[in-house]
């Protein structure tokens, strides 16, 4: 272990049960809101989501870690015991996606986007401050 990765930000993060906890070491990326129908499904409302270097993850408990494959080239991570959605994988990225719910206060972090707004569910408005895209922005 390097002495410079005692001093990158770190974060901590877990699942409503404990049964998924992790740390990243690095910058986290600004929060994307995503309002695609997959993500209002699998979130129950809409994804935000940060996302870090794949080395910058490290599991501390995935007993309950489980992946659901939501296309032929990316995949969900989630708790099997408790349901909490935490990862979003998508195979060519060189980062990893984590939901921004699942990390511990304070997370020094901004909803920097929206996007897939033409698809948000038709019961909210989007009164966030951060910019708006139609599609993958
Ligand atoms: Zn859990
Ligand atoms: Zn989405």
């Amino acid at each position: 272990m390097t002495e410079s990765r005692h001093t990158e930000p770190r974060h901590t993060g877990r699942c409503e049960c404990g049964a998924v906890r992790f740390e990243t070491h690095g910058p986290l990326r600004p929060v994307i809101a995503c309002h695609c129908g997959q993500c209002r499904r699998t979130s129950g409302h809409f994804w935000a989501a940060t996302a870090v270097m794949r080395e910058g993850l490290t599991m501390i408990a995935d007993r309950g870690l489980r992946w659901f494959a939501s296309s032929e080239t990316a995949r969900r991570g989630f708790c099997a015991y408790c349901g909490s959605s935490l990862f979003w994988d998508h195979e060519s990225a060189d980062t990893i996606s984590i939901g921004a719910g699942t990390l511990d206060a304070p997370t020094g972090m901004q909803v920097a986007r929206n996007i897939f707004v033409k698809d948000k569910g038709d019961y909210y408005d989007i009164d966030c401050r951060a910019e708006q895209f139609e599609g993958d922005g």
